[in-house]
């Protein structure tokens, strides 16, 4: 389905929508509140622009550092060029651990790769141990924002599912109550699994370290708790230097939930003694979007979820509706990349108010490469209304005796019709507004009268 049909599904519980809209706008305000107490905070995000501009022109020289510096610390670093291999690397590893079952700690790579799904045709039991995301695994939805994946639910609907899943007390919708039975239920999978998963935030080239953000701890307590941690990197990820990490995890919190500082920042650099780290460092259509001079800066994302929070689109229809695995304005010019055909209608899922690009804490121009997709995707798969309607447009702009015959014309007619044709099923621009009333004179008419 495309994203305006899927939206219509999402809006047809105006109630939930207008929660949602007003939800993801508090995240906004708080973010907005808390850079404003940063002074240099544009210089910031200045520098975080330039570090990763630095980045993706040096990609391959900077991976191959972290590679081996990763390698010295003895950390096993494998390669996939895409999901399908990144998976299997996964299932080598487990498979060679005799492992039945394994914790994850949030990662969108996962889900790009469709890890889960992949795993359990294998038998191999995955728990995701971030709140949120084991309350859409439990509804077998996937996450429908990336910092916030459950945003869509209320409290009452997790009371339910709760109720059903971990048995605790019915209508009780306390969020201590719910987050504590979450807890127990986490803290029996976490004691029984061998490996532990994880994504991760940065790699540093310099010192073959990497660095994953939790606010619940959850990475760190799965990767203490195992024999073998994976973890698995876009390899966009990379950061130069040690030191470039102070710009970027002042940005992080700040942008993604209005926090100072994320609760858990860990560092991992080499395994403990019998423990074995392995990182596999995924392209999956990462170089190819590298390769489009227009579209190769989205690859300085950080996945802080800003523009979601801020899209007037996202606010008001929702995740679901962009069916991609990142949603919003930074995913309707990510997934384009993977699949110009299937995501052609996310790319018009903007205002092109730019309010994405100005939140980016790395400063993507998000709405202008919006536009260059819309481009792209008319040039490739034509639209063979709008195409019609905007040479007939030309041609009335074009003739000053062409604008005012249709001008008078038009007054007439949408006087005299009745609604059902002019709101006729082929006005999809009439589904959800209404035409002004139509002026009784034009504007050269009520100049000559007024001012000559
Ligand atoms: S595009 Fe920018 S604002 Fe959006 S998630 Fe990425 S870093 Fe955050």
């Amino acid at each position: 389905m495309s994203h305006p049909e899927n939206a219509t599904e999402f809006l047809k519980d105006q109630a939930k929508a207008k929660w949602h809209d007003e939800t993801l706008w508090f995240v906004r305000d708080k973010r907005d509140r808390i850079s404003k107490t940063i002074p240099e905070w544009e210089q910031l995000r200045e520098l975080a622009s330039q570090i990763k501009d630095n980045v993706l022109a040096n990609l391959g020289s900077y991976l191959e550092d972290f590679e081996r510096n990763a390698q010295k610390n003895g950390i096993i670093v494998h390669w996939a060029e895409d999901g399908e291999e990144h998976n299997r690397i996964v299932l080598e590893i487990l498979q060679k651990q005799n492992c039945k079952a394994i914790v994850k700690s949030k990662s969108i790579l996962t889900e790009e790769c469709h890890l889960n799904p992949y795993l359990e045709k294998y038998g191999i039991e995955v728990v995701d141990t971030d709140l949120g995301e084991r309350i859409v695994q439990f509804l077998n939805q996937p996450p429908s924002h990336i910092v916030l994946p459950a945003i869509h639910l209320k409290k009452g609907e997790i009371s339910e599912l709760f109720h059903e899943k971990l048995h605790t007390e019915k209508g009780n919708e306390d969020p201590t109550y719910l987050t504590q039975a979450a807890r127990i239920h986490l803290r029996e999978k976490f004691l029984g699994a061998k490996v532990a998963i994880t994504g991760v935030n940065f790699g540093i080239a310099e010192t073959g370290e990497f660095v994953v953000c939790t606010n619940e701890g959850n990475a760190d307590m799965g990767v203490h708790l195992a024999d073998v941690h994976i973890a698995c990197m876009g390899i966009e990820k990379i950061l130069p230097r040690r030191k470039d990490l102070g710009v970027f995890l002042r940005l992080l919190a700040r942008s993604a939930t209005g926090q100072p500082v994320t609760n858990y920042n860990s560092h991992f650099r080499s395994p403990s003694p019998g423990k074995e780290i392995h990182i596999i460092l995924v392209d999956n259509g990462r170089t190819a979007q590298l390769a489009r001079e227009k579209f190769k800066n989205s690859l300085k994302c950080i996945r802080c979820g800003a523009c979601m929070n801020t899209c007037p689109i996202y606010r008001r229809s929702g995740g679901f509706s962009y069916g991609s695995t990142v949603p919003g304005p930074i995913g309707s010019i990510l997934s384009p990349g993977l699949d110009m055909k299937k995501y052609s209608t996310l790319p018009f899922a903007s205002t092109l108010c730019g309010s994405c690009s100005d939140v980016c804490p790395v400063k993507i121009n998000i709405h202008e490469q919006l536009y260059e997709w819309r481009q792209e995707i008319t040039k490739t798969h034509g639209e063979f209304g709008k195409g019609l309607s905007m040479k007939l447009a030309s041609g009335i702009f074009n003739s000053p005796l062409a604008y005012k015959i249709s001008g008078s014309l038009m007054r007439s007619a949408l006087k005299a019709l009745p609604d059902s044709l002019i709101y006729h099923p082929l006005n999809t621009w009439g589904k959800s507004r209404n035409l002004p009333e139509t002026p009784k004179e034009t504007f050269q008419q009520w100049y000559q009268k007024n001012r000559s």
